[in-house]
């Protein structure tokens, strides 16, 4: 047991928890960061070689300028801004401590972590904000020989699939740029996905260059068709066409992520079930159905995880430092 009581505890230090930490410090509240990982947890863990969808001010938090020489910055870039903004601020961020769970209610929160080495830690806290994101659990599809080794829910660098036979599963963003960035690098690449096109969302600029390369042949694409098992050296498909089995080395399963929804459930907080289970909570404020514990970034938006995203969640920080300082410190 620790004596540590701080005003607000945030559970997750990716950018909005980053912001919402900044705007509650702003105004004068002692504040703690607590991820499982390490700082922008989230960030760290996307393609080695990403760049941005969002030009650099759309990332920006903190007030703090976000200058890039790039029209949309990179991966790097981007864990080097939020860096410099966690020193710059002096945020207390308590890295490598997952939040197994929370107990007490409003004013006196317990929160308990286990760190690398699985020793627990406990932290108090008068009010929380969990901004736990969705990237730590993929949507598994739930086939035969997932479980291999060889199968990937992650993408993050195409040098060791070169001359391998690459399977990406998926129609959007994530598995458009994974196929093309494999085939520019040497994989030989097919692509197999349910809909019937690459799927509406795919990013204006990226779509022409995947159409091509599937126009081009140099990326076999599946559409309308489903995965039916993995084997260790095969896959195989069920297409329009009827079953067809391939040779294949790696998978890559880029079929989306979800929030921790069982986490938010064990503190009480209750999901819409009429509503992409979206967490109960009042939109001005953001805090929960339990009083104190607070919504920010994409765990608001539930199951419809591309509603919220960096570009607008940043300003969740604002809209709860504002209720924090009229329960916690009477400002009005
Ligand atoms: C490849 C890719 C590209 C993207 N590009 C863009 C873009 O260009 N523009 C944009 O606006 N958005 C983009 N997004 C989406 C954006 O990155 C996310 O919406 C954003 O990171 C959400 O921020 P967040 O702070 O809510 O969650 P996250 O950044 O996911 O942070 C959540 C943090 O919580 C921690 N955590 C989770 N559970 C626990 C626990 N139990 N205990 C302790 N810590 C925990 C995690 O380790 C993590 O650090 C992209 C996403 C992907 C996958």
């Amino acid at each position: 047991m620790s004596d540590m009581l701080f005003d607000v505890l945030v559970i997750g230090a990716g950018p909005t928890g980053l912001a919402c930490a900044i705007d509650a410090q702003k105004e004068g509240l002692r504040v703690v960061l607590v991820d499982k990982g390490c700082l922008c947890n989230s960030l760290f863990h996307y393609p080695a070689h990403m760049t941005f969808f969002t030009t650099p001010e759309l990332l920006e938090i903190g007030n703090m300028p976000f200058s890039s020489p790039n029209q949309k910055p990179t991966r790097s870039e981007a864990l080097e801004y939020y860096r410099k903004v966690a020193e710059h601020y002096a945020l207390d961020v308590r890295q490598y401590h997952h939040v197994d769970r929370v107990s007490g209610t409003d004013g006196d929160f317990t929160v308990h972590t286990t760190d690398r080495f699985g020793r627990g830690q406990d932290f108090h806290a008068k009010k929380l904000i969990v901004s736990t994101g969705y990237y730590d659990l993929p949507n598994y599809l739930g086939l035969p020989g997932e479980d291999l080794n060889k199968v990937h829910h992650y993408y993050d660098e195409p040098h060791p699939y070169y001359g391998l036979n690459v399977l990406v599963i998926g129609g959007k963003n994530s598995a458009a740029i994974a196929a093309l960035d494999l085939w520019r690098h040497g994989a030989k690449v097919t692509l197999v996905h349910r809909g019937e096109a690459m799927h509406r969302h795919v990013k204006y600029w990226i779509l022409p260059d995947i159409k091509n390369r599937i126009a081009n042949g140099e990326i076999t694409a599946y559409f309308a068709s489903t995965v039916k098992q993995i084997a260790e050296d095969t896959v195989t498909l069920n297409t329009p066409e009827g079953e067809i089995t391939l040779a294949n080395d790696f998978v890559f399963a880029l079929t989306g992520y979800h929030p921790d929804f069982e986490f938010l459930e064990r503190m009480g907080v209750t999901l819409d079930p009429n509503n992409s289970r979206c967490p109960v909570c009042n939109v001005n404020t953001l805090e929960s159905n339990v009083k104190g514990i607070y919504m920010a970034g994409v765990v608001v938006a539930g199951e419809r995880t591309n509603e919220i995203f960096i570009e607008n969640g940043r300003f969740h920080g604002a809209l709860i430092a504002r209720d924090l300082a009229g329960k916690l410190l009477g400002k009005s």
